[in-house]
């Protein structure tokens, strides 16, 4: 798939690359004839590609090309499938740069976080890769004589993979990587915001040598694309990784057919800051994880539970700390912080600081950044409150945004309340020295995630990934775990007595 592989008619110019889905191992356009742009939200003048406004019918074409591609692949060694993922997480490495400006340009967040996110995907393949030669099962001993017992995983068919801007990369190869070197093949609908990045990434697919039909591309909107994909026949495993609300109108989708379904959903983390924690490393790490990417990770940190009696010690820290960072396009190696997504993003963060000046006292930020070269992006202030209730909104709904709630609390217990007090359960921090707290937090967070002594971001790719609650549905991603989402369990039993040995009945007998 090259920049003009697709122009669809009256919708590329010049200077504006148009792109087709990627079905079958062709660049096709849409039986819509639409296209959708795609804007670099630094500097909204900046149009990064036209995409095609998918459907139904394309939907349809693209799943019965991986329906058709099926056979083959899983009929491929794991170990084949595997090398191929390997080729792919090196071709990525070779391209790291490339694909990371891409990525800031189209998606706001700074270079060394985009390289970042780019690393993601690379570590994912390489180890999906080592999958492919381990993928194990288990032997077991029978219960009965001369029998033989092992479970194997298979694949489950055809996988539809929708995926969020926020990790336009990583995610969509968290996703992918395991379906595929599992034995399934993939329709792949990226978000309206980030389609480039998801060209780039089948671009190289292509080239690390997945046979035609095996990823198939398909943009466009949720509503048309998604649900298509969520409502195929022919699609048997679902993962998606977006919002509560689009996660439970799938799952009720979803359900209609019994579909495997794996959700990535809703955050509202917390770090908690006891009396003994160490302040200067506590900001330090609050601060990274609540403003980098703009506050749009989804294990971003949204919410402070400080004891009180270090309260105003550790708001002066996070406040001098935040006054610091620097707003502009992420381009510029400089910058701290980049753009929020898109304008809707910034309206809504907007809203949560009109409700959070009647619930905390605003410190810091609280609004749009709009001077200068700022003035054509989505950029907003980050934005502290403090003296916040728990059970206020700005500590309870997801905002996905600069927006950071500092929440007094007297004492540990209060404190795991407060953190525990919410819908989600994704990831949650602790610092302190005292090694007795730090172990109970362990036990007592309910979340997917636990970090002590650091903020609550940096998952790595081979531990499980995933949240309790509202945040998903039991399923996880990275790490072995998964292959959970993409295999089917096999359990087989190889009587080698010669005989009619009757299970559960014998064995009660015998002797
Ligand atoms: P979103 O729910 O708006 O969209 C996610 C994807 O779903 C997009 O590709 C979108 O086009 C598609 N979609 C929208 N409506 C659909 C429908 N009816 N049927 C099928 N697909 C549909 O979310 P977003 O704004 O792109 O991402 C931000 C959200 O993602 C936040 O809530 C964040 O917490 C969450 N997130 C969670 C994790 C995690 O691992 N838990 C990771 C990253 C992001």
């Amino acid at each position: 798939m090259t920049d003009t592989a697709v122009a669809p008619s009256g919708a590329a110019s010049a200077d504006v690359p148009g792109f087709g889905h990627f079905i079958a191992g062709e660049c096709v356009e849409s039986v819509s004839g639409e296209t959708f742009e795609s804007r670099n939200p630094a500097d909204t003048r900046d149009v990064v590609g036209r995409f095609q406004q998918g459907t139904a019918a394309d939907v349809a074409m693209a799943v019965r090309a991986a329906e058709l591609a099926a056979p083959r692949w899983r009929s491929t060694p794991a170990p084949k499938r595997g090398e191929i993922l390997y080729r792919f997480g090196a071709l990525m490495a070779e391209h790291k740069e490339r694909l990371a400006r891409a990525m800031t340009r189209e998606m706001g967040k700074v270079l060394a976080e985009a390289r970042g996110d780019v690393q993601e995907a690379i570590d994912i393949a390489f180890l999906m890769a080592g999958e492919g030669r381990r993928m194990f099962g288990d032997t077991t001993p029978s219960e009965l004589p001369d029998k033989w017992a092992m479970s194997v995983r298979q694949p489950i068919g055809v996988a539809g993979i929708i995926t969020p801007w926020n990790f336009p990369m990583a995610i969509p190869c968290w996703k992918m990587m395991p379906a595929l070197v599992a034995g399934n093949t993939v329709v792949f609908k990226p978000a309206s915001d980030t389609p480039h990045c998801a060209v780039l990434l089948v671009e190289l697919m292509v080239e690390a040598g997945f046979p035609p039909g095996t990823v198939n591309l398909v943009t466009g909107r949720g509503e048309d694309v998604g649900d298509a994909i969520v409502d195929s026949p022919d699609v048997s495993v679902l993962s998606f990784t977006g919002s509560s609300a689009t996660g439970k109108g799938i799952a009720e989708r979803a359900a209609r057919r019994l579909k495997r379904l794996s959700l990535e959903l809703g955050g509202k983390n917390a770090a908690v800051v006891l009396a003994d924690a160490d302040l200067e490393l506590a900001a330090d790490g609050i601060v990274w994880s609540a403003f980098a990417t703009t506050g749009q990770r989804c294990t971003a940190c949204s919410r402070v539970v400080v004891d009180r009696r270090v309260a105003d010690e550790l708001l002066a820290r996070l406040e001098s700390r935040t006054r610091r960072l620097r707003l502009g396009s992420g381009l510029d190696e400089t910058v701290d912080v980049g753009p929020l997504i898109n304008a809707r993003a910034a309206e809504r963060v907007e809203g949560y600081v009109d409700i959070g000046r009647s619930e905390g006292e605003l410190v810091l930020g609280g609004h749009r950044a709009g001077e200068g070269d700022l003035s054509n992006g989505h950029f907003f202030r980050p934005t502290i409150f403090r003296d916040v209730a728990p059970l206020d909104r700005i500590a309870q709904e997801e905002i996905f945004g600069p927006l950071l709630s500092v929440i007094p609390v007297d004492g540990y217990e209060a404190a795991v309340t407060a953190v525990n007090q919410v819908r989600y359960g994704l990831s949650a921090a602790i610092f302190t020295r005292d090694v007795n707290a730090a172990f109970r937090a362990m036990r007592d967070f309910e979340t997917g995630i636990v970090y002590v002594n650091a903020g609550t971001t940096g998952a790595e790719t081979h531990l499980p990934f995933g949240g309790w609650k509202e945040t998903g549905n039991g399923h996880r991603e990275a790490g072995r775990a998964a292959l959970d989402t993409y295999t089917e369990w096999k359990s087989i039993y190889v009587d080698f007595s010669g005989r009619v040995q009757r299970a559960q009945i014998d064995n009660q007998s015998a002797g």
